[in-house]
C-alpha cells in the first residue's frame, strides 16, 4: 500500500478529502521536495498541484498521484477539483497550517474545512513507522556523521575553540556527502558542557576536559542524531564516575527499547539509574525522541508519554547528567525498534573516548 493509500485508510469516514500543504508531509506523500504546493487526496484519486518551478521534476519523479501545474487562481483550481469529486468536507493540517491560510481555504464555497487534529495526527502516525527505504537513508546519514567524528578525533586537541570543533564536524559531514546538517551542531567544552543545548563560542578546550558534541547529517531528507562526550587528555576520577553512570543509564535504555513499551517506561529504564545514583535533578530533559524527515518526531520517550512503541519506530536514547559550573555529559544513540527489540543505528561505541 502506498503512503497515500494508508493515509486514505486513516481518514476514511472522517473527511471527504484532505489538503496537505506542509512541506515535509507533502514530500513524505509524494517524494517531491519543494517549498510550495498542495497534495489533495480523495478516496478515488490524489493530486499534487505544484507551480512552474517544480513541474518538470514532479512529472519525472512523482508516481503515486496525478501531477497538475498550479494555476494562477489556485483556490479556484482546488475548489473545482473538490466539486468534481463531490467533496463536502476537507481535512486541513492543524499542527502546521497558519490561521491565515486556513481562512483563505474557507473562501472555497460548498466545502467545510476541518481543523481538528485528524489529518496532522494521521500523517505523524504514518511517519512514525519507518519503511525499509527510510531506514536505509537514516543509516547513510548516521554513517556520514560517524565518519565525520572519527576524522575530527584524529586532530581534536587542547587549544581548539568550540567553534572550530563545530566547523570541523560540519565540514567533514558536508564533504562526506551530507545534503544538510540535522541542526546547528553543538560543540561545547569545560563548564559549558553543563548546558544541554549550549551554543558554541570562542571558548578554548583546556587540557584534561570534556568536549560534548551533538550533531547529525541529512541524506535525502532523512536526519541522524548523535551525541558523544569525549575527554581531551586525562579525565579525573569524578569525570570517569559520572560518565559511567550516564553510560549505564544509556545501556539500560538500549536494553529496554522494544515493541510494546511506552515512552514513559523507556524513559524510566534509564532515568531510574541516574536517580538511584543521586543525580535525578541533574537529568532535566526527556530520554529521547523520534527522528526522520524532521529531527524531532514521534515517538517521544519522556515521563509524561504513554504512546506505545512499535516496530519501525526510530527513537534516540540520550541520557545526561549536567552539573552547573563543573561539567555535563550526554551520550546519544538512536535505535530502530524491530520485532525482537531494537537495532542500534549508532555504531560508534559509548565507552569514554580519550584523545
Ligand atoms: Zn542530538
Ligand atoms: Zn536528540
Amino acid at each position: 500500500m502506498s503512503r497515500i493509500d494508508r493515509l486514505r485508510a486513516l481518514l476514511a469516514g472522517k473527511a471527504d478529502c484532505a489538503l496537505v500543504t506542509d512541506d515535509i508531509n507533502r514530500r513524505y506523500l509524494t517524494g517531491m521536495k519543494s517549498s510550495a504546493g498542495y497534495v489533495l487526496v480523495f478516496p478515488e484519486e490524489a493530486y499534487l498541484i505544484i507551480d512552474f518551478r517544480y513541474i518538470e521534476k514532479a512529472h519525472e519523479i512523482v508516481k503515486t498521484c496525478t501531477v497538475l501545474q498550479q494555476e494562477p487562481g489556485v483556490l479556484r483550481q482546488l475548489g473545482s477539483l473538490m466539486r468534481r469529486h463531490g467533496a463536502k468536507t476537507c481535512a486541513l493540517e492543524s499542527m502546521s497550517l497558519t490561521l491565515q491560510r486556513a481562512d483563505t481555504f474557507r473562501k472555497i464555497e460548498g466545502v467545510e474545512f476541518l481543523t481538528d487534529n485528524t489529518l496532522s495526527q494521521a500523517l505523524y502516525d504514518l511517519r512514525t513507522v519507518k519503511e525499509p527505504e527510510e531506514i536505509v537513508r537514516i543509516k547513510a546519514a548516521q554513517q556520514i556523521a560517524e565518519e565525520a567524528l572519527e576524522r575530527l578525533l584524529q586532530t581534536l586537541h587542547a587549544g581548539m575553540t568550540e567553534r572550530e570543533v563545530a566547523i570541523e564536524l560540519d565540514f567533514n559531514m558536508r564533504r562526506l556527502g551530507a545534503e544538510d546538517l540535522s541542526f546547528e551542531t553543538i560543540a561545547l567544552t569545560g563548564a559549558h558542557t553543563s548546558m544541554p543545548h549550549g551554543v558554541p563560542d570562542d571558548r578554548v578546550i583546556e587540557p584534561d576536559s570534556f568536549v560534548l558534541m551533538d550533531f547529525g547529517a541529512v541524506v535525502e531528507g532523512y536526519h541522524s542524531d548523535m551525541t558523544r562526550t569525549v575527554c581531551v587528555g586525562t579525565p579525573t576520577e569524578e569525570m570517569r564516575e559520572i560518565y559511567h553512570i550516564v553510560r549505564t543509564a544509556q545501556n539500560a535504555g538500549l536494553a529496554a527499547a522494544r515493541p510494546g513499551i511506552t515512552g514513559r517506561e523507556l524513559d524510566a529504564a534509564a532515568r531510574d539509574i541516574i536517580r538511584d545514583a543521586g543525580y535525578g535533578d541533574a537529568f532535566g530533559h526527556s530520554l529521547g525522541h523520534g527522528v526522520g524527515l524532521e529531527i524531532h518526531e514521534y515517538p517521544v520517550a519522556a515521563p509524561s508519554r504513554t504512546q506505545i512503541l512499535a516496530p519501525g519506530n526510530v527513537v534516540t536514547i540520550e541520557p545526561g547528567i549536567y552539573l552547573p559550573g563543573k561539567f555535563g555529559i550526554r551520550i546519544e544513540d538512536f535505535v530502530q525498534i524491530n520485532e525482537n527489540g531494537c537495532e542500534n543505528l549508532t555504531k560508534i561505541p559509548n565507552t569514554l573516548i580519550c584523545v
